[in-house]
């Protein structure tokens, strides 16, 4: 039965009671489809996917390719020399145009796919309950009739009718464009309410803001209400960022430039020197063709595409292109801590009751261990009982984790703080099973970050109720009356749980408490009010221990030394944070500011102490939007990580927003830039490295493929006010262009990061790719090509050689000496006379040796004569042109190290 006969037969899904709704997609509510009927259904509807969004056909893309004011200026210039009767001239440019739109196109193609690829990396999961068991499925599984479940921060991932709901509101902006949350509730609502008012419903594609529920799949892929309104969601992002498209500027104020340099050319040859005007039309073709780089776009891309696919295999996942530019422009990163900088591998170490201390031994998620109490000598192994017994309950029930056998490996779902503690009840020897079935659960108050404590209710088979709460434990210490000891509850000494607390977190634990509260038996549902109520009773205190990453440690040294500051932001204790954050190398001096002390702070004293201080705890995601707003107050470029369903403004506000991958919600992942596979910290400084790189590679291309325009555009400006024959056709000069951008140029885009990339200052935010240095480059290297092509043409024509010859030695001197400049282009400024420097990139080699096959069907075809008008060349001549591109090589050496005694005279390396 389609979908729609589904609708039209009883009535829309939202106005029907859940339970008809449930029976209507045939389903049991408990244990959810069986794996068998899900495939079966899957078969039946599809995967849950939207279509790919209508792409630009092949043969649009090929178009496009030739949409380009550098072009038009070129296929004009085929057109006359073609009116005026140059053949061959004309069908060289127009071959030269289209293999370069060719060659575009294809490596375009591969980088599209490339970013395709990295972004199915990317695919949102789904929570769904199928078998009778809660799983984690691929949202693309999801089949009509499924249980799913829902939390804060996720993603929506099909239309589903809510059955059950905890507080949940949802944000449907994607939807209705509306952005404020809005309520959602089981209850059916009218047949006629528009979309935006349909309580009962969750549609694809929105964001959970904020509580809990569960629903069944009504909808999926394309029959989903986003399917059926946008058939083209997930817009293709274009393959530009804004340095690149300042740099599409400079290219369109180079054409006009080149055209006013050609007219002046043109007017300059026929009044002064006296040239024909077809003779110096053809001139003036060619001046505009070598100064046009028509290959710059193509390499240019193809070096983004290529950093990003890097970044991706260092587990740093691009989703939007301009970061890769930010990333290389970071001044500060501010990190979360766990599970980024530690490990989350939670394990409880110690608990503190009211007059006893205890060890657990034991790691890991596997249930193996005890507990021992800490005497004034020693310890001794004990059973636990009384208060320890209560709060290891608590921690068992007050929980949403679950550790699971599988083999010798027990493997958790959840978060790993609920997991450690999970463990540590089952250590004190508590089933989880028996102990759910005796004190079911009634209702709950989720963990967030902002509030900082999770609460639940519970009623044993008596009535009796009770509520426990656990979290931090200055939280829950406020709502604490008394404290359980042994010998039954009594006063709360407030300063026993500050030493305590002090004790555990100083050895960088993290710290959780656990209360009770056992006057519930009236209360059926459990709201803020009724935990902000206070009168719980303290059980006790956990200390869990979180290692730091070592690659951690490794990559905030690396982050350091490059100029780039590290700040951690946690919601953790300040004596634990400060603990941890000295195991990582952050400054020592400074204090942990707490969340606390932020909001007493105005605008100022924050941006200063946001500046001062590396350790920020006990913030929430609204003390992160304000450090991000602090800092770039100051001029920062900030990396901020991320990855709760508040941490969203925070991420969108910061340059670059970093979301994780693993325990990141979907809110934080859409907020993001960056998407962490590994929720790593080392993965950012990866990408933070390879941003800088990409912008190298940008750099280089450009001071690479520059000069060989600037070189010939020179050769024939030269000639036109010397008044002397062309030393290179047009239809030469566009080979030699080809030539340098098909195969030099791109060697570079597989440039590796430099050896110092990590120790350079951050680069300003607004530097220009096109700085002094490289136009100063361009304009050497030009003027080495000019010498080199007008020297070695003059030289043949004064031995009497043929002008076809000596155009030749011409062409392959400009194309020796770039093949040379290569191998100095591979750093700017580090010399390149080392085994790595000659060696290192193995792409240089491969494009040098295409091009020597190229030269060599040049100069020696019998076809190529014919349609370049080119000439074999003798040995003597070779040696010669080899000759050169070693000067070039020496010559461009000798200025780096001019560069690098100017930049610091010590240095003579
Ligand atoms: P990060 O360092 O990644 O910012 P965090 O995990 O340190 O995040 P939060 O998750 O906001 O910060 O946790 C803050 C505090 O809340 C913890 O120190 C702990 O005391 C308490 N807490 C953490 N998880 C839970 C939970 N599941 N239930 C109850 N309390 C929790």
């Amino acid at each position: 039965m389609s979908q729609d006969t589904v609708r039209q037969s009883h009535g829309p899904h939202h106005a029907s009671p859940p339970e008809a709704v449930v029976r209507r997609m045939d389903v049991d509510p408990r244990s959810g489809l069986s794996s068998a009927e899900a495939r079966a259904r899957r078969d039946l509807h599809g995967p849950n996917a939207l279509p790919a969004s209508a792409r630009r056909s092949a043969f649009e893309r090929f178009l496009l390719q030739f949409h380009d004011i550098l072009i038009y200026v070129l296929l004009a210039a085929g057109a006359i020399t073609a009116v005026l009767g140059h053949w061959i001239d004309s069908g060289v440019i127009f071959g030269v145009v289209v293999i370069n739109a060719i060659i575009g196109f294809v490596q375009e193609g591969k980088a599209e796919r490339a970013l395709d690829a990295i972004r199915d990396m990317l695919s949102p999961r789904a929570q769904v309950l199928r078998d009778g068991h809660r799983r984690e499925v691929p949202a693309e599984e999801l089949v009509p009739g499924d249980i799913v479940f829902l939390a804060s921060g996720d993603k929506v991932p099909a239309d589903l009718r809510l059955v059950e709901v905890r507080s949940l509101r949802v944000e449907e902006a994607a939807l209705t464009g509306e952005s404020v949350p809005v309520d959602k509730a089981p209850d059916p609502v009218g047949r006629d309410v528009p979309l935006g008012d349909r309580a009962s419903m969750a549609y694809s594609g929105t964001l959970v803001a904020y509580g809990q529920a569960t629903g069944v799949v009504v909808a999926t892929g394309a029959k989903t209400e986003i399917g059926r309104i946008s058939e083209m969601l997930g817009k293709v992002e274009e393959l530009t960022t804004p340095l690149l498209r300042q740099l599409a500027a400079f290219g369109r104020t180079l054409t006009w430039v080149i055209l006013g340099v050609a007219a002046f050319a043109f007017a300059f040859g026929t009044l002064v020197r006296d040239y024909s005007a077809g003779e110096m039309f053809l001139a003036a073709v060619g001046l505009a063709v070598a100064a046009i780089p028509e290959g710059l776009p193509a390499i240019m891309t193809i070096t983004l595409a290529i950093g990003v696919q890097r970044m991706a295999a260092r587990n740093a996942i691009i989703r939007r292109l301009p970061s890769v530019e930010a990333l290389g422009s970071v001044t500060v990163i501010c990190s979360d801590k766990t599970g980024t900088l530690t490990r989350n591998e939670m394990t409880v170490q110690r608990v503190a009751c009211a007059d006893r201390q205890y060890v657990v031994t034991g790691s890991g998620y596997i249930p193996h261990g005890g507990f021992e109490e800490r005497l004034d000598e020693g310890s001794r192994a004990i059973e636990p009982a009384g208060a320890l017994l209560d709060s290891a309950r608590a921690a068992m029930l007050c929980n949403d984790a679950h550790v699971r056998r599988e083999g010798e490996d027990w493997t958790l779902a959840g978060d790993p703080t609920e997991g450690a503690l999970l463990v540590m009840a089952m250590k004190a020897g508590l089933d989880g099973g028996f102990e759910r079935e005796a004190l079911p659960r009634t209702d709950v108050i989720p963990f967030e970050s902002e509030h900082r404590f999770m609460a639940t209710l519970h009623h044993d088979h008596e009535g009796h109720g009770r509520i426990y709460l656990k979290g931090a434990p200055e939280r829950v210490l406020e709502l604490c009356a008394r404290a359980r000891s042994e010998a039954g509850d009594g006063e709360l000494d407030i300063a026993y749980w500050h030493a305590r607390m002090h004790e555990i977190a100083a050895d960088g634990m993290r710290l959780l408490a656990v209360a009770v509260r056992e006057d519930a038996d009236a209360m059926r549902e459990l709201c803020f009010a009724d935990v902000e109520g206070g009168g719980f009773t303290l059980l006790a205190l956990f200390g869990l221990s979180d290692p730091p990453r070592e690659e951690a440690v490794e990559a905030v040294a690396r982050c350091r030394a490059a100029g780039i500051r590290v700040k951690m932001i946690t919601g953790d204790h300040a004596a634990t944070a400060r603990a941890i954050g000295v195991r990582l190398g952050l400054d020592e001096r400074v204090q942990a500011i707490t969340g606390a002390d932020l909001e007493k702070m105005d605008d100022a004293a924050l941006a200063q102490a946001a500046a001062d201080n590396e350790v920020f705890a006990r913030a929430s995601p609204e003390h992160k939007l304000r450090l991000v707003t602090a800092l770039q107050s100051r001029g920062e470029v900030v990396a901020m990580t991320g990855d709760g369903v508040n941490d969203a403004p925070a991420l969108k506000r910061a340059e670059v927003g970093v979301a994780m991958g693993n325990k990141g919600t979907e809110a934080a992942k859409e907020a993001a830039e960056v998407v962490l596979a590994d929720d790593n910290f080392a993965s950012i400084a990866a990408a933070v490295e390879e941003g800088r790189t990409v912008y190298d590679n940008l750099r280089k291309a450009i001071a690479f493929i520059l000069p060989t325009n600037l070189g010939q555009g020179g050769i024939v400006l030269c000639a036109v006010l010397l008044g002397i024959t062309m030393p290179i056709t047009p239809a030469q000069i566009l080979w030699v262009n080809m030539i340098t951008a098909v195969t030099l140029a791109l060697a570079l885009a597989f440039e590796q990061p430099e050896r110092d990339i990590m120790r350079r200052p951050p680069r300003a935010a607004d530097a220009s790719l096109l700085d002094r240095f490289v136009l100063w480059r361009i304009f050497f290297v030009g003027v080495l090509l000019v010498a080199g092509g007008m020297g070695f043409f003059l030289w043949e024509i004064d031995r009497g050689q043929s002008l076809e010859l000596a155009r030749t030695a011409a062409v392959n001197a400009v194309l020796v000496g770039e093949a040379f400049y290569l191998f100095n282009m591979r750093s700017f400024r580090e010399s390149v006379f080392s085994r790595e420097g000659l060696t290192g990139n193995r792409y240089v080699w491969l494009a040098i040796g295409l091009m020597a096959l190229a030269q060599l069907a040049f100069t020696y075809a019998p076809f190529m004569h014919a349609l370049f008008g080119s000439a074999a060349l003798d040995a003597a001549t070779w040696l010669r042109v080899l000759a050169f591109g070693v000067v070039v090589l020496i010559v461009v050496e000798l200025e780096k190290l001019v560069v690098r005694l100017r930049a610091d005279p010590k240095s003579n390396a």
